[in-house]
This record gives C-alpha cells, structure tokens and sequence, in this order.
C-alpha cells in the first residue's frame, strides 16, 4: 500500500450541455484551472456511453459502446497526474429505459445530454500515475517533485 496525505481545496460545480463529452470537458477544466488532483462524482443522463472492462487474466481492455440515451445512476472519478498531464479516470453506472443497470469504467464517447458534476479540488502530496507490472495498469506510484 502506498498512501497519500492530501487536503480538501475548493468545490467546483460544473453542468454539462447536450453533444459534450465528459472526458474531454473534465480534462480541459482541470488543464484550464492548474488542477493535479482532484475527486469527483456526477449524475444526469448520456445520449451514449463508451465503457471498457478490464480482463485481470489477460491484463487488456475490453471496449463495449451503449448506443442508447441512458440514465447516469452514479458516476465517481478522479484526477491524477500521467505523463506530466491531468489524467480523468472515472467509472459509472448507467439505467436504460426498463430500469437495467450498466457500467464500467469510461471512454471517451460518453456524451451528454445533461451531466451536473461536483469535484473536489485536493492539495498537498499528488499521486502520480507511472506503471504497474502486476496490473498493467498505469497506477499511483510516485508524487509530485516539490
Ligand atoms: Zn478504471
């Protein structure tokens, strides 16, 4: 275990407009206001939703699109630091029109129809994500220098 000590900074409220993908839109806040870290949740509906899941065995991805207008029933990420940049990583949980649950991590490709988001600006010792043999993944493995 690797643990980080952080502070809670300020809240930011964001709404998203219909056609804006939820990626992009978090990303570019964080790039635009200087954020390194930072927690998040959501709610609200997607027109689409670009999900993936991840194979433990085979340590890949596997992409699946729900082409359909959704329900986001709770959505929760954060924001880290890969390669010098904001990296958004966030996983939801979509309803359909009869009420059945979806959901995975996101991809780019999940729009809008309306997304109100709450993040949590934090301060202090920033993860930062570098590469993990055992998982494949890129994983909070360092900090910030300074
Ligand atoms: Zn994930």
């Amino acid at each position: 275990m690797k643990a980080y000590r952080l502070t809670a900074g300020p809240v930011h409220l964001l709404r998203l407009t219909p056609g804006e993908d939820l990626i992009d839109t978090v990303e570019r806040y964080a790039i635009d206001l200087g954020l390194t870290t930072a927690w998040f949740s959501y709610l609200g509906a997607v027109r689409a939703a670009s999900l993936r899941y991840y194979d433990q065995e085979a340590l890949v991805y596997r992409d699946f699109v729900l082409d359909e207008h959704l329900e986001i029933l709770s959505g929760v990420g954060n924001i880290t630091q890969l390669d010098g940049r904001p990296f958004v990583h966030t996983h939801a949980a979509f309803g359909d029109a009869d009420g059945r649950a979806w959901g995975g991590h996101l991809n780019r490709g999940t729009t809008a129809f309306s997304i109100e988001v709450m993040i949590q600006e934090l301060h202090g010792d920033p993860p930062v994500r570098l590469p993990d043999e055992g998982t494949g993944l890129a994983t909070w493995g360092g900090t910030l220098p300074g």
